[in-house]
């Protein structure tokens, strides 16, 4: 009876595993098929500088209108995306729309929009050899300033090799878009790459505004952490500002770009326009 229970169960674990492989494939032939329908989204979250309160970036986000599911958040289709090497055909969507976006609404309001547009760039497409090519000509094609645009890549991404990615990221620089050293703090690894890696603007990850209020040893932290980013000459840019406490601290330390909930949150981009014409009347 023993050795029947065993061919029972290893029948189920067969019949489970095949329905597993069946739906991933099946959810995979749903992405595809999303992505050539047109059924991504671009939303656009405001990087305000801190001294004036002017939103002068905006970080492109990706979201899928799902027609079962509703608006999907990138958490919920990016590991899918990566593992079904659907990862750079969104991010090349994302790139191109973010391009024409910000080209569009500067030629529309020059004095309103924002002077830069912050967009992922994911470890497959940073490995890709044509990520130049790609840059300048979607750059070309839209019209868009390279100083207009700037790539994030995390910090996790650029520590899988640091002494291969920091001659390309020096390459994609040499055509005159900035780079971005995105959830910075979350590698738990060394410090050193810092000096080797060519980059612009440092991400600092929300995780270090978490408990912040109140704490020495937190302010602390972070204190040192935007200080770091000053004296190797980037720009600091706070994550996940969710209160006007977390904003006070920021403006106390000198970080001069913050980015979260409690400033705006991420929307398309009519809707921004409509709330920044709303505040400049
Ligand atoms: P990220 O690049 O670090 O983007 C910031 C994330 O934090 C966004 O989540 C944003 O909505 C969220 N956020 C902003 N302010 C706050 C806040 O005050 N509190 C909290 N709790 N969260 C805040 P989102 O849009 O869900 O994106 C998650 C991640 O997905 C992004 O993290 C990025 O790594 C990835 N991602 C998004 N769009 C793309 C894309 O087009 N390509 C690639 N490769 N990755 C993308
Ligand atoms: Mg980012
Ligand atoms: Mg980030
Ligand atoms: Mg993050």
């Amino acid at each position: 009876a023993a050795k029947e229970q065993g061919k029972a169960r290893c029948v189920d674990f067969q019949a489970d595993m095949h329905a597993r492989i069946v739906d991933q494939l099946d959810q995979e032939r749903r992405l595809k098929t999303a992505i050539e329908r047109g059924e991504l989204r671009l939303h656009l979250q405001p990087i305000v500088e801190t001294l004036a309160g002017r939103t002068e970036g905006v970080e492109a986000l990706v979201r899928w209108q799902d027609p079962a599911a509703g608006l999907r958040a990138p958490g919920t289709f990016l590991p899918l995306a990566e593992s079904a090497g659907l990862i750079t055909d969104i991010d090349r969507w994302i790139l191109r729309e973010s391009c024409l976006t910000l080209r569009a609404w500067q030629d529309d309001d020059a004095a309103g929009a924002p002077d830069w547009i912050t967009v992922n760039i994911s470890a497959a497409l940073l490995d890709s050899p044509d990520l130049p090519d790609l840059v300048t000509r979607t750059l070309r094609e839209t019209g868009l300033r390279p100083e207009a645009l700037v790539l994030e890549v995390t910090e996790t991404t650029l520590m899988r090799d640091v002494a291969g990615t920091a001659p390309r990221l020096e390459r994609l620089r040499s055509t005159g878009v900035r780079i971005a050293i995105d959830d910075f703090g979350t590698g738990y690894s060394s410090l050193g790459y810092l000096r080797d890696i060519p980059a612009d603007v440092l991400k600092i990850d929300r995780s270090f505004l978490e408990g912040l209020v109140g704490s020495d040893r937190h302010r602390g932290l972070l204190a040192a952490v935007v200080q770091l980013g000053h004296t190797l000459g980037l720009r600091v840019v706070a994550e996940g500002v969710e209160d006007a406490e977390q904003l006070a601290e920021l403006v106390g330390l000198g970080c001069r770009y913050a980015q979260g909930y409690h400033l705006a949150r991420p929307a398309p981009v009519g809707q921004l326009r409509a709330a920044a014409d709303l505040v400049r009347g």
